[in-house]
């Protein structure tokens, strides 16, 4: 991300351990994405615009669990080890935490779904959100169309999200899905140019 940047926050999607290797739902690849979300927080310290982390956030009994019939194994019980943010992910002390799949009847993919997101983004009037995290044909998913109805602009951080991938292509079919519907997606390559750029201007200052 160049400095000509333009204002939103960062959106975290579920940078849990449980969705971590190691976790009972492991994402693959999941852990790549951690320091590049790190560089995106260091982003958006600087220039002192929000951070929102969500987490899915269940009780023991929850129903997309398959023990009660759902599709997922145990996961993200609140309160334990597995539904901790990963210790390796800079979250700022002013990050706002956004929990999610608490009812123990009802499942949210998305951030908005039974939460106060769409409210305290309000709040701060802002106008678009960058999102990133776990897992791409999921949560980051129904996140990104959410906020996409909610009529903010959404910039996919494409390379801090990762796919769970049940079925082999899900990933890149919601990548399509997203942008289709009007994500704009923002690869590595446009950030490190970015990057590069303002090292440059730096230099010419210096
Ligand atoms: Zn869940």
């Amino acid at each position: 991300m160049g400095k000509n940047c333009e204002p939103g926050a960062l959106i975290i999607v579920d940078l849990q351990s449980d969705f971590l290797p190691g976790g009972s739902l492991a994402v693959p690849g999941g852990e790549e994405v951690i320091d590049v979300l790190n560089g995106y927080i260091d982003t958006f310290v600087q220039r002192e615009w929000p951070i929102f982390a969500t987490r899915d956030w269940h009780p023991p009994n929850h129903c997309s669990f398959k023990a009660q019939g759902g599709l997922w194994p145990e996961h993200c019980v609140m309160n334990t080890p597995g539904a901790r943010f990963s210790p390796a992910l800079r979250l700022p002390a002013f990050a706002s935490i956004i929990s999610k799949g608490t009812d123990p009847k009802r499942d949210a993919y998305s951030g908005f779904e039974g939460t106060d997101l769409e409210e305290r983004l309000r709040k701060m009037s802002v106008p678009r959100l960058y999102v990133g995290g776990l897992a791409t044909d999921y949560c980051v998913l129904n996140t990104v169309k959410d906020g996409l109805q909610r009529g903010f602009e959404v910039k996919l951080l494409e390379d801090a999200i990762r796919a769970v991938n049940l079925k082999p292509g899900d990933g890149s079919a919601a990548i399509k899905e997203m942008v289709d519907l009007g994500a704009i997606p923002l690869e590595r390559r446009e950030r490190m140019r970015a990057e590069q750029r303002s090292d440059e201007e730096k230099q010419f200052r210096d």
